[in-house]
């Protein structure tokens, strides 16, 4: 038809897509079908996927064991679309989760689905934090990043989002986040001291909102002491504590919840991303059965548990969480990652690379954005789809399928480790 739309062509994108696309400019293929963690463009190269969804598919593309199910149930007639009416799809969803992940971790929440984005069940989670408290204000983290909706960017820290916003985010008060000024600062104190204080011109807050690892803010995660603080804080003040584990949940960090290493009993958890397994979009708030306060259809929404994602959901669950098997394999797969990470950080001591993360949720800080895009790009060419995160987006930011095999992991971490070199050493020829 058009001689311009063959083989990877980007002609039919660049000239009808909106400019806002991104992915479609750092990654500038058509691609065509993946399995596991191999994505496949138009002309047949292939890569290795160290992106996932930016972490949507923590089990990998195309599962058959969530495809087959997927496929009987579209077979059998299975209800699509039912608003929030009762489905036997979301009857078996809520009792496998309670059964597989809240029972043996001895939690008790209660489900809400909201729209099915990541943003759509924060905006959920800021909404009922204050017509529970009677608060308005929210406490959110410098580099926290909750979505892009007016009152999930609000908490959200990136001023390139937040400009973009129209309106003033308001609603929201930024603190440091744990390590912001340097290892040595335990910056719960400064919290407390601006809570403690009734003059601080801080107001006590609804909720506190925090990622237990900052994703898109540069990989940066918390820890367990300044966590704990955290919700000691909250627990003094009466103030609600979010864990948005859309990111670092699923079992990103090894347990399918991102703050179980810190024994946090938060008062809602907000998840997306990996929740369907599948890559279709769900979403999910889990609040503590006292806070559920909302009266009927007061929030609502014409996707709510989205039936076929909940599906593929059971069948992650069923799949993956009814022993340690995947846990364990994160945890061993993540020092490996970590390790090799920090080999190819030493072996380039001219540009003071670093390494942090948790689990298999991993960034190369590489200082500057320029040389963080320049490696990206040259992996790109040879083969590895990877992303950059941070207010300078100078991480690196490494999120394989948790199942990835030994193979693919390595053939990542080779033109990954290659990359780094090649840029290393034409950044000194620029430098010269
Ligand atoms: C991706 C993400 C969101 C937003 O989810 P969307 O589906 O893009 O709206 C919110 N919080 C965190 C931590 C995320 O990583």
């Amino acid at each position: 038809m058009l001689k311009e739309s063959g083989s990877n062509s980007l002609f039919t994108f660049e000239n009808l897509e909106s400019n806002v696309r991104s992915y479609a400019r750092t990654f500038p293929v058509v691609f065509r079908k993946a399995v596991g963690a191999i994505l496949e463009d138009e002309n047949g190269f292939e890569f290795v996927d160290f992106l996932s969804g930016a972490g949507v598919l923590n089990y990998g593309h195309n599962d058959p064991d969530f495809i087959n199910d997927a496929m009987q149930y579209f077979k059998k007639n299975g209800i699509i679309h039912g608003l929030d009416m009762a489905t036997s799809a979301k009857r078996e969803f809520m009792e496998y989760f309670d059964a597989i992940i809240l029972r043996p971790r001895g939690l008790t929440f209660k489900f809400q689905f909201p729209g099915p984005t990541g943003a759509n069940a924060v905006e959920a989670a800021l909404k009922l934090a204050r017509k529970v408290t009677g608060r308005h204000s929210i406490i959110s983290f410098t580099n926290g990043f909750h979505g892009v909706s007016l009152g999930a960017l609000a908490v959200t820290g990136n001023r390139y989002y937040r400009d973009a916003a129209g309106l003033p985010p308001v609603g929201a008060v930024f603190m440091p986040y744990d390590g912001y000024w340097g290892v040595d600062n335990d910056t719960t104190q400064y919290l407390e001291r601006m809570l403690a204080d009734a003059s601080s011109g801080v107001d006590l807050p609804a909720a506190i909102i925090l990622e237990t690892v900052q994703g898109e803010g540069g990989i940066n995660a918390a820890s367990k002491r300044w966590l704990q603080s955290i919700q000691q804080l909250c627990r003094k003040n009466g103030i609600l504590l979010i864990v948005d584990d859309i990111q670092a949940g699923c079992g990103r960090t090894g347990s399918f919840f991102s703050f179980e290493f810190a024994d946090l009993s938060p008062d809602i958890i907000v998840l997306s991303k990996s929740l369907s397994g599948s890559g279709l979009p769900l979403s999910l708030l889990l609040l503590k059965p006292e806070l559920d306060v909302w009266r009927p259809g007061e929030h609502n929404g014409t996707f709510r548990g989205n039936n076929l994602a909940l599906v593929t959901g059971t069948a992650a669950l069923q799949k993956y969480w009814t022993n340690e098997k995947l846990s364990e394999s994160v945890t061993k797969t993540g020092r490996i990652l970590s390790e090799r990470l920090r080999q190819v950080a030493q072996s380039s001591p001219d540009h003071g690379l670093s390494v942090r993360g948790r689990g298999m949720m991993l960034g190369l800080d590489c200082g500057t954005g320029k040389l963080a895009g320049r490696i990206v790009r040259k992996a790109f060419e040879d083969g590895l789809v990877v992303e950059r995160c941070g207010a300078e987006d100078q991480v690196i930011k490494l999120l394989p399928p948790l199942t990835i095999d030994g193979q693919a992991l390595q053939r990542g971490l080779d033109i990954l480790d290659n990359s780094v070199h090649a840029s290393a050493e034409s950044d000194r020829g620029y430098d010269a």
